[in-house]
């Protein structure tokens, strides 16, 4: 079989480049999934009790690019959806990102304007120049009593490394408030697509010139298709066979349980920040979807070395050996390297959707 273009991957970056091929220049496209579905790590599916789950953990839609929002917006009608997230410690819930709220319930304060919380961390932080990485970034700010209470612990689990060793961009992705915002983003444009990712994904690849096969890692079918160009969105170092070694990915166990009565928590997403349980965090999925139902779904997330690669991991060691497979994809004009996978980032969902926009913009076929 002859394509024009065969795609790795069914996620954000794979489908939305299948879609602008097929849709703008006409391409034949064949995309090629490993697993029994689309949509990548954004996939959604109702569970057995009726509830819509997001199976590799909450994906909450959130962009400042009216570009990206508007793309995204012809396959999908919208939910407004702001997410709030709360840190246990011991048995109290706190505000995080922190802010004036978490301040005032953690230490008995009563900090009542924005100027009085700045003088707040003023008198905590400890001054590091140059931040060198996730520590760094966090006791600057803070201090080490709300590191150590909010960042150490959840870090360690989360990636099995100190935040030390991690780069700053990891913990910095938390801000820091003065106010009582509570919300986790304040993006522009905070939302969840009305009847779900996978739903969406459906919408993006539905076209006539686009094939879908699932169940298929792409190094079985080379041999028998013929095709231009490849892009490719899996993880960049099994492209390569491995060459200069394993490239290590973070994946997580997620542990799904249904319970029969209406709400389990008060917010979508609690965050266990201390190291008395292994798992980072619950999530009741139906708070996500704003769904009702007389029974809810939790899951919990169990970081784990083994298993789908969802995380690259940002260290100055892992980044230089990415380089070195970035270096060597630098050498074949016919594949493009496109998505958190194969591009070795941290990326969020718009993040892939913009600059997979920006590589078909690129795109010479
Ligand atoms: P993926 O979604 O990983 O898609 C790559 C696809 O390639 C996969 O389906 C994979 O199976 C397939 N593949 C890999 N190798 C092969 C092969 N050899 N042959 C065939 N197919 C292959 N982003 C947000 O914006 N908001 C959030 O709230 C959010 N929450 C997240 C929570 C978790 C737990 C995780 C892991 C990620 C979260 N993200 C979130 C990030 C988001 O999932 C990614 O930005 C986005 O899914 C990346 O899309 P992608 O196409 O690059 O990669
Ligand atoms: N983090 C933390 N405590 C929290 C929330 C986040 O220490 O309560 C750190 C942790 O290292 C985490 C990173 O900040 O991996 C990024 O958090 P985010 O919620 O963005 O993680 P994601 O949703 O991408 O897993």
């Amino acid at each position: 079989m002859k394509y024009d273009c065969l795609i790795v991957g069914a996620g954000f970056a794979g489908s939305v480049m299948a879609e602008r091929l097929a849709s703008q220049l006409n391409k034949k496209v064949l995309v090629v999934e490993k697993r029994n579905h689309i949509a990548g790590n954004a996939y959604d599916e109702f569970d057995e009790h009726g509830i819509l789950v997001h199976r590799y953990g909450p994906h909450i839609f959130h962009t400042n690019s009216k570009e990206v929002f508007d793309y995204l917006s012809r396959f999908t009608e919208w939910i407004p959806y702001e997410h709030k997230v709360l840190a246990m410690i011991g048995n109290e819930l706190y505000p995080i990102p922190i802010n004036r709220l978490t301040i005032n319930k953690l230490y008995g304060l009563n900090l009542s304007t924005e100027k009085e919380v700045k003088d707040y961390f003023e008198s905590v932080r400890e001054k590091r120049f140059p931040i060198l990485n996730s520590e760094d970034i966090i006791v600057n700010k803070v201090g080490k009593d709300l590191f150590e209470k909010f960042f150490k612990h959840y870090t360690k689990k989360q990636w099995n490394l100190e935040p030390k060793e991690l780069s700053p961009s990891v913990c910095g992705r938390i801000p820091i408030r003065t106010n009582d915002d509570c919300r986790y983003f304040t993006d522009k444009y905070q939302f969840m697509p009305r009847d779900g990712y996978t739903k969406m994904f459906e919408k993006i690849l539905h076209h006539k010139n686009i094939e879908v096969i699932l169940n298929k890692d792409y190094k079985t079918i080379l041999d028998s298709i013929k095709f231009d160009k490849m892009i490719y969105t899996g993880p960049i170092d099994y492209f390569f066979d491995f060459k200069f070694g394993k490239l290590p990915y973070r994946s997580i166990r997620f542990e799904f349980r249904n319970m029969n009565q209406k709400h389990f928590q008060e917010t979508a997403q609690i965050n266990y920040v201390d190291d008395s349980v292994e798992f980072t965090r619950v999530v009741e999925h139906k708070l996500l979807s704003q769904q009702k139902s007389e029974t809810t779904t939790i899951s919990f997330e169990y970081p784990q070395q083994e298993g789908e690669p969802f995380y690259p991991i940002p260290t100055e060691d892992n980044r230089n050996q990415y380089h070195l497979y970035k270096k060597e994809s630098e050498k074949l004009s016919n594949v493009i390297f496109c998505g958190r996978l194969a591009e070795y980032q941290y990326y969020n969902m718009d993040q892939v959707v913009a600059n997979t926009l920006k590589n078909f913009a690129d795109i010479t076929i």
